[in-house]
């Protein structure tokens, strides 16, 4: 259990350590074989880390790496940053681009997929490197860099009245300094009809004191009303200093979401998701999406067969208040918003393994669905 600790000297606390994200940031783990040695972890997997790393890098922040059990190879952190050969082979049906970002490409840095919103990849950095990132073949240097080359997406949404919304996505938006993102929201709002400034990031998770004062007066002085949308996967992930952050953006009025990923081995379970619903509707988040995992190249371990999802959520079901359960969703390219996973299971997509190919923590996770709704 999270100890209960004050919480007025806590955020008091995390608005002292508003100073050092940068420095947290710049102390990030980015080599595979310092990550096994902090770690204590066999060396005889670095070949296959490094040959992994190479097609996308290593990136563990101290905070998250302080949330691992040294020396266990299946820690449900560890598995969403530690490269495998498995990232190395090629699935039939797991593509670079999963979900078609390039067709949904109508001015550089801006999509636009769904009515009334268009997203900008503000930056392709991110604080920690999920092994089963959607957006980790992106192409993120055609994008915009610098503030003066938004301008033509600034334009295409000026020019587009239906856009109420904007969606700040990356790599991570709370990756850039706020003086330049103040300087992009300023911009936004100028746009008279835009109405809400939505952010996607990982950072108030696994870089807490990323949630610092001038974050919070950026969110809540601006004329867009503010949503932020977290991504936790893991109810691991939800202690101490991010419980903290998480509290902080909820009390500063910021309506705050999450949206976590499905994956085998980590949250495949109806008592890890359980816990994540719990520990998040405990400081005021609310669980918004449990994603099918996006067909990504080099993401194929991750993914979870769709009825075992379905029986998943129908249990949590059996345990959660109505809010504290997540939509089940997955994107599908051209359909006009996230598609709710519903479909019988006769016309359930298979995983990218068989059933009987599923190692411990997938057929531990059946026979617990099985143990709960017989
Ligand atoms: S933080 Fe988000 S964008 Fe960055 S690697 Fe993880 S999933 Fe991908």
């Amino acid at each position: 259990m999270i100890p209960a600790l004050d919480q007025a000297d806590r955020s008091h606390d995390l608005m002292q350590a508003e100073s050092t994200w940068h420095e947290s940031l710049a102390m990030a783990i980015r080599d595979p074989h310092a990550l096994l040695q902090r770690l204590g972890l066999p060396l005889t997997l670095r070949a296959e880390a490094t040959r992994a790393a190479k097609q996308f890098s290593v990136m563990v922040p101290e905070s998250y790496l302080q949330r691992m059990q040294p020396g266990d190879l299946k820690d449900p952190l560890l598995r969403q940053v530690l490269p495998l050969g498995d990232e190395l082979l090629d699935t039939p049906g797991f593509l670079p681009d999963a979900v078609d970002d390039h067709s949904a490409r109508i001015a550089p840095g801006l999509l636009k997929k769904y009515a009334g919103r268009a997203l900008m990849i503000v930056t392709g950095a991110c604080a920690i490197h999920c092994r089963y990132c959607f957006r980790r073949h992106y192409p993120y240097n055609e994008e915009p860099r610098r503030l003066e080359d938004w301008q033509p997406a600034l334009d295409a949404i000026a020019a587009d009245k239906s856009i109420h919304e904007v969606l700040l996505s990356g790599g991570d938006p709370l990756i850039v300094p706020d003086r330049r993102l103040s300087e992009l929201v300023r911009q936004l709002e100028q746009i008279p009809h835009l109405q809400r400034l939505r952010i996607h990031s990982r950072l108030p998770i696994v870089l807490p004191n990323r949630v610092c004062p001038e974050l919070i007066d950026l969110l809540t002085r601006s004329r867009l009303t503010p949503i932020m949308v977290v991504h936790a996967n893991h109810p691991r992930e939800i202690q101490h200093d991010c419980t903290d952050a998480l509290r902080l953006l909820v009390r500063s009025g910021v309506t705050t979401l999450n949206q976590a990923v499905l994956l085998r081995g980590i949250n495949d379970s109806v008592d890890v998701l359980e816990d994540l619903s719990e520990r998040l509707i405990n400081v005021g988040v609310i669980p918004y999406y449990l994603h099918q995992l996006d067909r990504v190249q080099g993401a194929a371990h991750f993914e979870v067969d769709e009825t075992i999802g379905l029986k998943l959520i129908e249990e949590l079901r059996k345990r959660l208040p109505g809010y504290a359960v997540p939509q089940y969703v997955r994107e599908e390219a051209s359909w006009p918003h996230k598609r709710p996973i519903i479909a019988p299971p006769s016309n359930l997509r298979p995983s990218a393994k068989s059933a009987e190919q599923d190692s411990y923590p997938q057929m531990t996770q059946i026979s617990q669905i099985e143990k709960g709704i017989a």
